[in-house]
């Protein structure tokens, strides 16, 4: 069995008395240690079916079921308790907290666990670690460059060592080494064993990933047909 299959998934938006269709019945199955990257236009349904996959966002109808759970049938809390043990999440403004330090950031996902103290400064800092940001541990978002701040992003998402990783355009605001740096690093995380789900819209990414999946108008349009388009665009 797939570690997620989403089956017939369909989000429509009401806004005023108009109704965005953003997801039109979205069929996808990703296994365990795979990295997929989500492609797509702007407004082409990516950041929905990112949220929705992630337990975030109620589809209006179609099932999302993740390690065998059904993820909308869960009631709230129980949702929120499966998001925080299976998800790691990563987004393009990265959310950091100003006043506190990369460590204390990365710590922040620990904040409500039984752990001690001292595990947790020890689980942040291996995190830190793993994104090559040890020495850099007591550094305030501010003195950090923004690839740094995008790392101490993704280790405070992988901190609780979640099986799932998901991004949305965490790339999106970095110059191109930058970006490069920080797409060899969640290759490197799927390597070890991590699943990554990835959104962007920079075909560059896509290198970095074992499959490739692209939208259209909330719906996936069969992948030969989007290489054709992408060579003629070319
Ligand atoms: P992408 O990430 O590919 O740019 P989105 O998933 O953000 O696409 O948006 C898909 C469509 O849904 C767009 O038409 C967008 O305007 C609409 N949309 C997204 N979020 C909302 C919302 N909260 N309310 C109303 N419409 C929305
Ligand atoms: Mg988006």
């Amino acid at each position: 069995m797939s570690l997620i299959t989403i089956t017939d998934l369909r989000k429509h938006y009401i806004s005023g008395d108009e109704t965005v269709e953003a997801l039109r019945g979205v069929d996808l199955a990703i296994e365990a240690g795979e990295f997929v990257t989500i492609m797509g236009q702007s407004g082409s349904g990516k950041s929905t079916l990112l949220s929705v996959l992630g337990g975030m966002n109620h589809p209006t109808a179609g099932t999302v079921e993740m390690a065998g759970v059904k993820l909308y049938e869960l009631p709230g809390e129980r949702l929120a308790d499966f998001r925080a043990e299976n998800l790691g999440f990563v987004f393009q403004s990265f959310h950091l907290i100003q006043y506190l330090t990369a460590l204390e950031n990365v710590m922040l996902p620990l904040a409500i666990t039984g752990m001690k103290k001292a595990d947790k400064v020890e689980a942040a800092r291996e995190a830190l670690e793993r994104v090559g940001l040890a020495g850099k541990a007591d550094r305030l978002p501010n003195q950090l460059s923004g690839g740094e701040q995008e790392r101490v992003a993704i280790a405070r998402a992988i901190v609780k060592k979640p099986p799932i990783l998901l991004a949305d355009e965490p790339t999106g605001n970095l110059d191109t080494k930058t970006s490069e740096e920080v797409m060899t690093l969640f290759r490197r995380l799927n390597d070890e064993g991590q699943t990554v789900v990835m959104v962007t819209h920079n075909p560059d990414n896509s290198t970095y990933a074992d499959r490739t999946i692209h939208l259209r108008d909330g719906l996936i349009i069969d992948e030969s047909a989007a290489a054709v388009t992408t060579r003629s665009a070319a």
